[in-house]
This record gives C-alpha cells, structure tokens and sequence, in this order.
C-alpha cells in the first residue's frame, strides 16, 4: 500500500535526560532491548489515534497517563524496581530471566497505560472499574497479537505478586485506592492466562495456583472480556494487519 502523504497520528518515542549513573544504565538497557520500541511499533502497526500520543521514559512520576499532553510517561527508576524485585525473588528460577521478566512488565505496563489513552481520546465506556479494564487490555492485547504473549503477561502477573509482599497489613487506603489489590490484580491475570488456554496452563490450576472452580468461569470470563475489548476497539484498530507482531523468544519451562 502507497504511504500517506500526510504524516500519520501515532506514537512518539521519547528517552528523557537520566538524571544519575543508575537512571543512564537503565536507558542502555532499555534501548538495547528494545522493548518500548517493540511496544510502540506494535501501536503504531495496529491502532488509528485520534491525537499524536508520546511515550516518555525518564521523570520522577509514573507509570501514568497524561490526558493533557497527552502522554505515558514511565521513569527509569520505575523498570530499575521492577528489575530488582525479579532479581531479589531469583526470578531465573522460572527459566526466565530478570531482564526478560522486567521487558514482559514493561510492555504489559506500556498497554496498561495505552489503554487509558484509548479510553480517554475516544470516550470509550467503561461498566466497573477502569484500572481493572486497563490490565485486562494489557492481557488481551498480549495474548491475542504476541506469539508468546501468555507467557508475557505471566511475567507481569509475578511481578503484580511480588508487589503484593509490600504489605503486611492491608489498610482502608488500600481498599479505596482505584486499583484492584495486587494479590487480585496478579490472580485476575493468571485466571486471563489460564482462560485463554486453558490445555496449555492447565499447571496453573494442578500446581493450586487457581482453584478449580475459578478456574473454569476464567474460561468464560476471557472469552467475554477480549471480545469485548475487540468489539469496543475495532473502529480504531487498522485493517489489514498481520495478526502476529512480536515473539520474545521462549517459553518458561
Ligand atoms: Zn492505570
């Protein structure tokens, strides 16, 4: 297909100014994965925006979405935490690398955050909570698009536990906060895992990791919630893409 004359509405990638040595290190890392660009390049390549969105990497707040701007704005210091929690946890157990476990994150926070800006350029409807919606899409746009996309969004479960253990206590703040908790933003993960393909993980189930009866309404569950996040989408998402974008090479064992 010839190009567009004019420029196309999408995604800007922006590395921010690293404000130490540690921050700097991050950045490399960063650029020589390539996850973020991964992440915008699967945007770019699947979704119409009605406003240019930019990705900022770098600054003190985050990960958020900014309506006004509008952009996503992720800070070094943030994937410089996840990174250490894979590690502190001896993450390679899994078979998973801390690095590949902190690129999983971050491309499942990259979506998480997309789908705030989605939901703010289009006016999208959202029935419940909308940081609920938000992971659900990160999960949904893994699994459906990602050749190892359940594997992806594992690792982004793991790290919603490990976060978990941050609290001893749970306090009305923690119940109030507009995020799910994240023992259940890791077990709602794991249940859109599971749903998606149910044969392939049944070990989540075996292993106890989801009783049984959960389990079989997570079938139904992921089924209902990437059809309707396809339905809602569909309008802004580009005709003619080849389904498969991305592999990350590999499956935990
Ligand atoms: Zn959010």
């Amino acid at each position: 297909m010839a190009s567009s004359a004019c420029a196309e509405v999408g995604v800007r990638l922006e590395y921010g100014n690293p404000g130490d040595a540690a921050e700097q290190a991050v950045r490399e890392e960063l650029i020589a994965s390539g996850v973020m660009k991964t992440g915008v390049a699967f945007i770019n390549d699947h979704f119409k925006l009605a406003e240019p969105l930019v990705i900022t990497l770098g600054g003190d707040d985050g990960p958020l979405f900014d309506g006004e701007s509008p952009s996503i704005m992720i800070p070094y210091t943030f994937v410089d935490e996840v990174r250490h929690r894979f590690e502190q946890a001896d993450y390679d157990k899994t078979g998973v690398m801390p690095e590949q476990a902190t690129d999983d994150a971050l491309l499942h926070t990259l979506f998480h955050e997309f789908a705030h800006a989605l939901i703010y350029m289009y006016q999208l409807p959202i029935l419940g909570k909308e940081e609920d919606a938000a992971d659900a899409l990160a999960t949904v746009l893994l699994i459906e698009f990602f050749d190892d996309g359940q594997e992806i969004a594992l690792s982004a479960a793991d790290l919603f536990d490990l976060e978990s253990d941050d609290r001893d206590v749970l306090k009305d703040e923690d119940f109030w906060d507009e995020h799910s908790l994240d023992d259940q933003r890791y077990f709602t993960t794991l249940c859109h895992v599971y749903g998606s393909a149910p044969n392939k993980y049944v070990a989540i189930v075996k292993e106890g990791l989801l009783g049984e009866e959960r389990a079989e309404l997570c079938i139904e569950e992921y089924a209902a919630i990437s059809r309707s996040w396809l339905m809602l989408l569909e309008p802004y998402i580009k005709a003619n893409e080849t389904e498969s974008s991305a592999s990350r090479g590999g499956e935990r064992p």
